[in-house]
């Protein structure tokens, strides 16, 4: 990838926060994010999967400096978003938007939404109560609403969808050329969830938007996604292009998500059974020494435990950080159930 058509560039982030001990819980250091690289071409659909607390949001959360990472780098735009003071960062965040999970709770329940949709645009200065009026009509209209239905409405007068919809035109509002939608469909129902994603691929076309998409959900991402980056336990164990990290998981634990979504077995063409993930995920507090799924992982060895394993290159474009990546053969646990 040259730094021409380079969008987004994460380099060695780490994000920690310091937990105290209230209730019984233990105090200690949260590895929330750690030592997290990738970068985002123009127009591309980056997924990012892992389970609750892989620290997938935590991530988002750093390249938008709110709060700012504690150590690495984050280039947007060929800015180094971390050294920014505010103003100059604010400035930079009218290309980064973003996107979350709970429409309702997203928007300002008092507010119609035609005045949703213009407070971007009167925040970054767009001059004129007919221009800015005239851009809202078209926002709306893009995302799919009757301006002059939905536009006097409030958030509880609309549906989830609807609502996802304004959230989207907020964020749209200012041409963005990144949009970080964090488990942006995951509370939207199938047909609603299928409306939004072809609106995403829809502005993706026509704009040229890029999107950092996290979910939870496999399926959803791949459909999505040109490339995928799996999480586990604050840190990036592969990513690679969909459709190969799809039919040809690398490491351990993509392998295991892979099998606890439904599908269809390669080989019968069958159904095949979800088989849930291994284990309970690590303490982010005292994650293991050496590789941090070697507790979960079948495949661990002495070495595992000793060295932590770097992501290295082992197919086109796709990184796997793993002392034992698996083979053609497949996933160990698939494997592991058959006998
Ligand atoms: Fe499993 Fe070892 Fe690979 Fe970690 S490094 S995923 S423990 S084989």
């Amino acid at each position: 990838m040259t730094a021409v058509d380079q969008l987004l560039s994460v380099r060695n982030v780490e994000q920690r926060f310091t937990a105290r001990g209230t209730g019984g819980l233990k105090s200690g250091v949260v590895h929330a994010v750690s030592n997290v690289s990738f970068d985002i071409r123009a127009g591309e659909t980056l997924g990012v999967v892992g389970e609750t607390g892989s620290g997938k949001s935590t991530l988002a959360r750093a390249i938008l400096q709110s709060p700012r990472p504690q150590s690495g780098e984050v280039v947007f735009e060929g800015a180094e978003l971390t050294r920014l003071r505010r103003r100059a960062l604010v400035a930079a965040r009218k290309n980064l938007q973003m996107v979350f999970q709970d429409p309702f709770g997203s928007l300002n329940p008092r507010w119609r939404v035609t005045d949703l949709v213009e407070e971007p645009l009167a925040g970054f200065g767009v001059r004129g109560v007919a221009r800015r009026q005239a851009r809202v009509r078209e926002l709306l209209e893009l995302v799919g609403l009757d301006p002059d239905t939905h536009g006097r409405r409030r958030p509880r007068e609309l549906s989830g969808g609807q609502c996802q919809r304004v959230a989207i035109a907020r964020a749209l509002a200012l041409n963005p050329a990144l949009i970080i939608c964090d488990e942006a469909v995951s509370s939207l129902d199938v047909l609603i969830q299928a409306q939004v994603l072809n609106l995403f691929e829809q502005l993706r076309r026509e704009l040229g938007v890029s999107y950092l998409f996290i979910s939870h959900d496999l399926a959803l991402v791949r459909q999505v996604s040109d490339r995928v980056a799996v999480m586990h336990l604050g840190q990036l164990v592969e990513i690679g292009p969909a459709q190969g990290l799809y039919q040809r998981p690398l490491h351990p634990y993509t392998a295991a998500l892979l099998d606890s979504i439904p599908g269809l077995d390669p080989v019968t063409g069958r159904a095949r059974r979800p088989a849930p993930l291994p284990g309970e995920p690590p303490s982010p507090l005292h994650p293991p020494s050496g590789c941090r799924f070697r507790t979960r992982c079948p495949l661990a060895q002495q070495r595992c435990a000793d060295e932590e394993p770097a992501l290295r290159e082992l197919a086109p474009g796709q990184q796997v950080a793993c002392h034992f990546p698996l083979d053609q053969q497949g996933s160990p646990f698939r494997d592991a159930k058959a006998s």
